[in-house]
């Protein structure tokens, strides 16, 4: 199973990546965590992409399309992968098509998880108080949900006409399993 997650920050869909990649088994590919994980590193890479995630930026196209390929390439995400926070900006909505389109791999499912400002807002601040993070504040929230709508949200448009019939929306101010339940019925007829 291949499957991109749109949603602006705090949609939960994370939560359902996770969720779904323990249950079917397959490797959930998140792009905020993947950089999250190369801060410990200590080294310039990682002051650099500090710097730009804790003000709520996007990190250049030029350090996650590297990232992003050689993942979807490598023998760990041949029978699926979940990919969640990535394409995030035109750019690498047009590479990533391009590169599906080269390597032959066909999407099974494009989900775009729909809910309103107020909620995502108070999920990040209740998150922020368990996982500390450092673009968790109130300032950087507004900056990423900014850039989630002029640069992210546009680009599920652009999926939906590509993939179509692949494509659905869902409401994702419901409880956490009545969404886990959905995607499992679209999942089985995909
Ligand atoms: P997330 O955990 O998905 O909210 O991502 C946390 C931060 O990582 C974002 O605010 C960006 O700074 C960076 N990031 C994650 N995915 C991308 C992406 N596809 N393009 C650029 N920056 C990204």
């Amino acid at each position: 199973m291949k499957l991109v997650l749109f949603g602006p920050p705090g949609s939960g869909k994370g939560t359902q990546a996770s969720l779904l990649a323990n249950k079917i088994n397959i490797p959930h590919l998140s792009t905020g965590e993947i950089l999250r994980s190369k801060l410990d590193d200590k080294d310039e890479l990682a002051q650099e992409l500090s710097k730009i995630m804790s003000s709520g930026n996007l990190v250049p196209d030029s350090i996650l399309n590297p990232i992003v390929t050689e993942k979807l390439l490598s023998n760990h995400c041949k029978s699926g992968f979940i990919l969640d926070g990535y394409p995030r900006n035109k750019s690498q909505s047009d590479f990533l098509i391009n590169f599906l389109e080269q390597n032959s791999i066909d999407l099974d499912l494009v989900i775009n998880f729909t809910t309103d400002i107020d909620t995502v807002k108070y999920r990040i601040l209740e998150r922020a108080k368990i996982e500390n993070r450092s673009d968790d504040t109130i300032e950087v929230i507004q900056t990423r949900l900014d850039k989630y709508f002029s640069e992210t949200q546009p680009l599920a448009n652009i999926f939906k006409d590509k993939f179509k019939g692949k494509f659905f929306e869902i409401n994702a101010m419901q409880e956490i399993s009545k969404i886990e339940s959905e995607i499992e019925n679209r999942l089985k007829n995909a």
